[in-house]
Order: C-alpha cells, then sequence, then structure tokens
C-alpha cells in the first residue's frame, strides 16, 4: 500500500515524522476527553512588587496531567487545542477556574489576598465569538470586578486583524487590564508599542534570562521600560531566577517581577499557604 503511493511519500513522511504525526493525532484524541476525565488543573504563580516584594497578583498556568504520558507542557497541548477547536471550552475551564481561585483567596487570606488574576489568552481564543461572554460569566460567577482581571495577550495583537481588535477593545471598554505577553519575542516591537491597547508588558525570560550576560539584551530592556514609562504602561519582568536579576530590574525601573526566585506556580492552596507564610515573616500577622 505504501509502496503504490510512491517514493515521494517517504521524502513528505520520513518515519520520525509519520510517528510525530500519529503521536500528535493521539496526543488531540486524549486532549478531547482531558477536561472531562479531570486531567486538567490551574496552578499559580505570584507577582510581586519591585523593589518592596509585595504581592501584587497571580498568573493563572493550565496543567495537564496525561494518565500515561504524565506532565504535558502547556507549549505542547495549547497549539493543539487552538488546531481541532478545544481551545474555546479549554479557555473557559482556565478563565472560571482562575476567578474561582481568586474568589477563594479574598475569602481566605482578606486584604492579604493577591488585587488581581492575570489569565493568558491565545489568539484562537481571541477570535473565539463566545470569548467576551464567557470573561463576563467567569466574572459574575467569582462576584468579581473587571479590574481585579488581567488578560495576557501576546504579539497577535500588532496583526492586522479586525475581530482580534474589536475583541480587545470590547474587553477594554469592560474595564479589565491587558498585558502584552513574551514582549521582546516574535513580532513585538518598541515601534508599535503605543498603538497597542493594552495596560502592561512583560518582558520575555528569554530576554531576563540574558541580563548579565548580554549588553544588547540589558539595553534593550532599558529601552523597554523606559519606553513603557513614557507611554504610562506598566511593566513586569519574567523569569526572575535569581536576587541579582530581581535587584537589576528593579534598578532599572520594572514595576513587578515573577520568576522562580520569588515562586514556582503553585496549586491554590498551597499559593494561600505561601502567601500566609510571607506575611507572618514580613510581621503583618503579629
Ligand atoms: P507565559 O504566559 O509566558 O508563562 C510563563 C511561563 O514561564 C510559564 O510556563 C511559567 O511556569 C514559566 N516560568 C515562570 N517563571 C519562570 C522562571 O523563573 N524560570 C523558568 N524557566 N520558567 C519560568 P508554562 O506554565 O509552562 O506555560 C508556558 C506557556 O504556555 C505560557 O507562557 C503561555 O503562553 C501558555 N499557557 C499556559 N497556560 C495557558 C492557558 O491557560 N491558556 C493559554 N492560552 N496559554 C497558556
Ligand atoms: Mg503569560
Ligand atoms: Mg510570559
Ligand atoms: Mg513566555
Amino acid at each position: 500500500e505504501a509502496k503504490r503511493t510512491g517514493r515521494a511519500r517517504y521524502v513528505v513522511f520520513d518515519p520520525a515524522m509519520r510517528s510525530q504525526v500519529s503521536n500528535s493525532v493521539a496526543l488531540e484524541n486524549d486532549l478531547r476527553d482531558a477536561l472531562a476525565q479531570r486531567e486538567m488543573s490551574v496552578v499559580y504563580q505570584p507577582l510581586v512588587d519591585l523593589p518592596g516584594y509585595g504581592l501584587a497578583g497571580m498568573e493563572a498556568l493550565v496543567r495537564w496531567h496525561h494518565p500515561v504520558r504524565g506532565a504535558v507542557s502547556p507549549v505542547d497541548f495549547i497549539p493543539l487545542a487552538e488546531s481541532c477547536g478545544l481551545i474555546a471550552a479549554l479557555g473557559q475551564f482556565v478563565l472560571q477556574e482562575a476567578c474561582q481561585a481568586f474568589e477563594k483567596m479574598q475569602r481566605v487570606l482578606g486584604p492579604e489576598a493577591p488585587p488581581s488574576v492575570s489569565v493568558n489568552l491565545s489568539r484562537a481564543q481571541l477570535r473565539e465569538p463566545g470569548l467576551v461572554d464567557a470573561v463576563r460569566d467567569a466574572l459574575r460567577l467569582a462576584n468579581m470586578e473587571p479590574f481585579q482581571l488581567v488578560l495576557e495577550v501576546t504579539e497577535s495583537l500588532a496583526a492586522q486583524d479586525a475581530l482580534v481588535q474589536s475583541t480587545l477593545q470590547d474587553l477594554r471598554a469592560m474595564g479589565i487590564a491587558l498585558s502584552l505577553d513574551d514582549f521582546g519575542t516574535g513580532y513585538s516591537s518598541l515601534a508599535c508599542l503605543h498603538e497597542l491597547p493594552v495596560h502592561s508588558v512583560k518582558i520575555d525570560r528569554s530576554f531576563v534570562n540574558l541580563l548579565d550576560k548580554s549588553e544588547y539584551h540589558r539595553v534593550l530592556i532599558e529601552a523597554t521600560l523606559r519606553v513603557a514609562a513614557t507611554l504610562k504602561l506598566g511593566t513586569v519582568a519574567e523569569g526572575i531566577e535569581t536576587e541579582a536579576q530581581a535587584l537589576q530590574m528593579a534598578a532599572m525601573g520594572c514595576q513587578k517581577a515573577q520568576g522562580y526566585w520569588i515562586a514556582k506556580p503553585l496549586p491554590v492552596n498551597e499559593l494561600v499557604s505561601w502567601i500566609q507564610a510571607r506575611a507572618i515573616r514580613s510581621g503583618i500577622r503579629e
């Protein structure tokens, strides 16, 4: 059978590629059941203010615990969910989980709770007709004010896409904050920052990583922070892995930080404990 289709087939699909393709088909089938099987969960990574390290928010990050493969990275399954039409359901799950986690933390922690929760939206989600309603529902279910939700979007913003643009305008008009994620990668550029409807910029961790190794990256981060300040945009450094990076970002005027040095993404109960332990250490509860 394979032979009859001719040699070209072997050129297009070498064995490695074939197993990759069937691999992703298998993964796609598993993904269809993952939500119903409760294999998806959401973890939360805190954001802190610089230079004082006060709690400034938390970012919701989805996790898939596959019964056989173990943890599958969102970097691998989000694009798959987008291409097979599952992203709306998955996105709605994350939104609702995140808003409920936010509500729970307000209840348990009171004034020590994170002031906002950030949720990532991929480009395909921004093209879903039901997105704005899903956001409104999630907020209402959790008794949240729009300003307590931050939506993180990537350079897809910069694309000439009328549908995405109008969705972003709708979300903004509702009072939700938008944050430009992964700044420094892709096609995001300083030149068009002023055209984007965002409230803050997250400097990608690949830049933060190179802060003390590459003069070019340090200068670019400095320039980004200066342009953001001029445009009155908030600034967040992601991927802070050392105290030196935190101090350097603070010295350059970056407003917030997120990264393993502060805390890894944690299940909601563990983040509650982390916040409580910190509050005790810093004497808030004396
Ligand atoms: P992102 O939004 O830029 O999230 C930051 C990623 O960096 C997360 O990876 C986080 O765990 C990781 N990270 C944070 N601090 C550090 C650090 O100090 N060092 C290192 N090495 N990594 C750090 P994660 O959770 O694997 O997510 C990867 C990407 O997948 C996210 O990048 C986001 O683009 C996407 N993603 C995750 N959850 C969702 C979701 O619910 N919806 C959508 N649409 N995309 C999501
Ligand atoms: Mg993000
Ligand atoms: Mg990011
Ligand atoms: Mg990133």
